[in-house]
């Protein structure tokens, strides 16, 4: 099957984080299956989504992982003019959600597979579920690629990079922080404490620290923006206008730069909650709280120099000049001690909209970059 084929197949599964990712993971077993390879899950608590990792050649050190998230974001009300699941050639595109991001480096890499017959050394494929929300689903397979197969030479993530070698991306952490007041008519705001208040307030105090942040970093971090960052992203609270709200709760995260350590930033969060926020709000209720959960959290990655970037800038890839605006799971091969560089077809800037794309030129980029990790493993 092309690169393409394969990759409108994928594009069919629907595989919305939210979602199971099963089928999916059922077919490209059944069609690594149908060449002889045994592929490996390791599937989710719930067992309701899977990572799936497989070994082609021979059981050897230097071998390359190619390494994809099968998830896709939403398509929940935005404006397609294409069914995102079946996806259509228009314009030398390639149409739907998840041809970019990134089904299209997934499909072109399985449609090589009947190329990779007299391999010298293993190409691996990696591939997780929930990236999307955090990168959750990826370092249980990464334990057991660590564990189980011979040490590769390079991880390719490949990401949306416009085929360009990126070496570094911001790492995340998402929080969820809930705020319990103290109900009062709102008439009587001095025998209350709001939540929806309390909560304004340290949304306030968050901008206030990516604005500290921003100052106290230097420009030329080759991020963008070049500091870490906090963003409030939800809020929900109260039941009424005439009602001291009770509860209210944010969902935010941080993105960090590798220079800086997310556990200050949150402590420092928390120890305004704890000195300036809390003994006020004590003083009317004892049950007051703030409470602030991480649900998920992903390292940074930087690599500039690696055997990974090595291999691939001996192949003619240009490396970018700079990191990636968006978190991946580059950095959870690094701090599992592999080599990794992020390289793929498309460009981010036309993923996670609605009409994504891919163009074609950039997927037939992405395949001639595979056939050439291919050749150099395979006995000359
Ligand atoms: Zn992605």
């Amino acid at each position: 099957m092309s690169a393409i084929d394969l990759t409108k197949k994928l594009v069919n599964f629907n595989t919305v984080s939210r979602d199971s990712n099963l089928p999916l993971i059922d077919y490209v077993a059944t069609y690594l299956d149908d060449f002889g390879i045994k592929s490996h899950r390791v599937e989710s608590p719930d067992g309701k989504k899977s990572n799936l990792y497989a070994s082609i050649g021979p059981e050897e050190p230097g071998g390359v992982v190619l390494s994809g998230h099968t998830d896709v974001v939403p398509t929940d009300g935005q404006d397609w003019h294409t069914d995102p699941f079946m996806p259509e050639i228009k314009d030398g595109n390639l149409l739907g959600r998840g041809t970019c991001d990134m089904k299209g480096f997934i499909g072109t890499a399985l449609s090589l597979v009947p190329e990779m017959n007299s391999l010298e050394k293993p190409i691996h494929f990696a591939l997780s579920y929930d990236e999307e929300i955090g990168c959750k689903g990826a370092p249980s397979m990464i334990a057991e690629i660590v564990d189980k197969l011979p040490p590769p030479q390079a991880v390719i993530v490949g990401e949306p990079t416009g085929m360009k070698a990126i070496t570094g991306h911001k790492g995340m952490v998402t929080l969820k922080t809930a705020v319990q007041g103290h109900e009062a008519h709102s008439s009587q705001i001095h025998r209350g404490v709001s939540a929806v208040m309390t909560a304004a307030t340290l949304v306030t105090k968050l901008n206030a620290m990516t604005q500290e942040l921003a100052a106290a970093t230097d420009t030329a971090t080759g991020f963008e923006p070049h500091h870490s960052t906090i963003h409030v992203g939800i809020i929900r609270g109260g039941t009424a206008i005439n009602i001291i709200s009770r509860r209210c709760e944010f969902q935010w995260d941080i993105r960090c730069i590798p220079a800086d350590d997310p556990k200050i930033i949150l402590d420092e969060f928390e120890k305004f909650c704890r000195d300036e926020i809390l003994p006020n709000m004590k003083s009317i209720d004892p049950q007051c709280s703030i409470d602030t959960q991480i649900t998920a959290s992903a390292p940074s990655f930087l690599m500039a120099d690696s055997p990974a970037l090595s291999l691939l800038t001996a192949l003619g890839v240009q490396p970018a000049k700079s990191h990636a605006p968006y978190v991946a799971e580059a950095g959870q091969f690094q701090s599992s001690g592999l080599p990794t560089v992020i390289c793929g077809p498309g460009f981010i800037d036309q993923a996670h909209k609605p009409n994504e794309f891919i163009a074609l030129d950039q997927l037939n980029q992405g395949e001639q970059l595979l056939r050439s990790v291919i050749q150099r493993l395979t006995r000359s």
